[in-house]
């Protein structure tokens, strides 16, 4: 690795980031607490979707006493759509740690980051250089790109030495978030524009031969599943379920349904799901199908309309169900598919009204 290149690189990627910086609201601010909850909810999402999640979060929860104090119900909430729920509930769980053992503050030392749920090694990088500009480096997946092709190097091990000389130690922050920008609009998976990348000139994959190794995407198995969904009205109220603690979706709030087994029909599956209420419900039509991913499932969604026949007198058929009104429906963390479905059901209603 040629180290004489390091300070030269540094000031390169600083006077860039100065530049070219996309101005995000978690930049604007310089709270510890405020920046723990953006690279939270940057992890495995697009930029553009959290902006409005990261200024709701915080406008409800503006500090992490109030985080800590919350009831989980609302933390879900707001974190309805936004996936990978265990991300809220390990925020909720390290705030309440933070109150007990930090006097309600973001502990200042890698270590303390590092022992708290939901941080690991590139989060407590991200704090410690960000928030506190400590010259730890913070590698997610666009640092580690860049660093594997301007040094060519494969090893985790020697990628993650070169990230710790490498970071600046007068702005630690900055240059992260730089080399981080770097991967995320120039130096890009598939195509990079190298020409317009400001270490073109010390970079090894432009320096060999000028052509630069693309990073193909890991080969994950991916199962194609239908799911049919259930709209279940009764005097203007929707029927939801809470799903187990255990699993995926674990606590959230959905439309009845499931995963189709091989040898059943829809209206078979819908039933089973149905239970107890079967006997009370018109079998009402399909008012549309959405498409939606979890994990490795790809998932096709038919949606159905039922409505409890008004005579009917019935318990509801599982403890954690319960009729919602619309009105009420933001108080439940649902899951994003039945975000979606709920969508079809509007727009439909807006059809028949
Ligand atoms: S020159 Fe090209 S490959 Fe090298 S870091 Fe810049 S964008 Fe990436």
């Amino acid at each position: 690795m040629p180290q004489k290149n390091f300070s030269s690189i540094r000031r390169k990627l600083l006077r860039w980031y100065d530049q070219n910086r996309r101005d995000l609201p978690w930049r604007r601010s310089r709270d510890p607490y405020a920046i723990w909850i953006a690279e939270t909810m940057l992890q495995q999402t697009q930029v553009a979707t959290v902006v409005p999640y990261y200024e709701r979060f915080l406008e409800n929860f503006p500090t992490i006493d109030a985080l800590a104090r919350a009831p989980l119900r609302k933390v879900l909430a707001l974190w309805s759509g936004l996936g990978y729920y265990r991300r809220a509930r390990n925020l909720k769980l390290a705030a309440r740690i933070m109150v007990r053992r930090h006097a309600g503050l973001l502990p200042t030392s890698y270590d303390d980051l590092l022992a708290l749920p939901g941080i690991g090694d590139y989060t407590a990088g991200a704090l410690m250089s960000i928030a506190f500009q400590k010259p730890y480096p913070a590698i997610d997946g666009n640092a580690r790109r860049v660093l594997g092709r301007l040094f060519n190097l494969t090893s985790e091990k020697k990628l993650r030495a070169a990230a710790a000389e490498l970071v600046s130690r007068s702005r630690p922050g900055q240059f992260n978030q730089g080399l981080m920008e770097l991967g995320a609009t120039i130096c890009a998976p598939m195509k990079p524009c190298c020409p317009e990348c400001p270490l073109r000139c010390d970079c090894a994959a432009q320096n060999s031969d000028g052509r630069v190794a693309t990073t193909a995407k890991k080969y994950i198995g991916v199962k194609a599943v239908t799911w049919p969904l259930a709209v279940v009205r009764r005097r203007g109220k929707i029927l939801l379920r809470r799903r187990s603690t255990e699993g995926i979706l674990a606590g959230l709030w959905e439309l009845p349904g499931g995963e189709l087994g091989a040898s059943r029909s829809i209206r078979a599956c819908l039933e089973s799901h149905l239970g107890a209420l079967n006997g009370s419900l018109k079998f009402g039509p399909r008012i549309g199908e959405l498409r939606h991913g979890i994990t490795n499932r790809r998932i096709r969604a038919p949606v159905f309309l039922f409505d409890v026949r008004p005579e009917t007198d019935f318990h509801l058929p599982e403890l954690h169900s319960r009729w919602v009104s619309p009105s009420s429906l933001r108080g439940y963390p649902v899951s994003s598919m039945t975000l979606k479905a709920l969508r079809i059901f509007a727009a439909h209603e807006k059809t028949f009204l």
